[in-house]
């Protein structure tokens, strides 16, 4: 765990998250400021900065939650479909800096996107 890292907190408890999906090393839970309804963070347990820095295992275990979330996430909000993204490095837009997937909702004709 980073000490100041938010993502550790909400993994840790310290700080309230509302988690939507756990397993040993992932866990899912609602986006602070969404982007559309239902629009969900996977990260990893174990801190880690940018995608590089996880393990192949460790990036496979995050894309099989992504993949076992997509369509729970897309039927919970009754969504047409699910941009998956993820911002790898500030330049990019990360802000957070522990490894996250969003999982943001589609309608159609919403015309938005991360
Ligand atoms: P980034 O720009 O790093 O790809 O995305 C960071 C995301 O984390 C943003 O969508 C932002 O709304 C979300 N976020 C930031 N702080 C918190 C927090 O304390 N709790 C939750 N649930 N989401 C957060
Ligand atoms: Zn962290």
């Amino acid at each position: 765990m980073a000490d100041d890292c938010i993502f550790c907190k909400i993994v840790a408890g310290d700080i309230p998250g509302r988690t939507v999906y756990e397993t040993d090393e992932v866990l899912a839970f609602l986006d602070a400021n969404p982007l559309s309804a239902g629009h969900t963070l996977v990260v990893p347990k174990e801190h880690a900065e940018r995608l590089d820095d996880l393990s192949g295992a460790e990036a496979s275990e995050l894309f099989a939650a992504v993949h076992e979330l997509t369509p729970r996430v897309e039927s919970a909000v009754d969504a047409d479909a699910v941009t998956v993204g993820i911002n790898d490095g500030s330049a990019a837009g990360q802000e957070v800096p522990h490894v996250h997937v969003h999982l943001v909702p589609r309608f159609e004709g919403d015309g938005g996107g991360p």
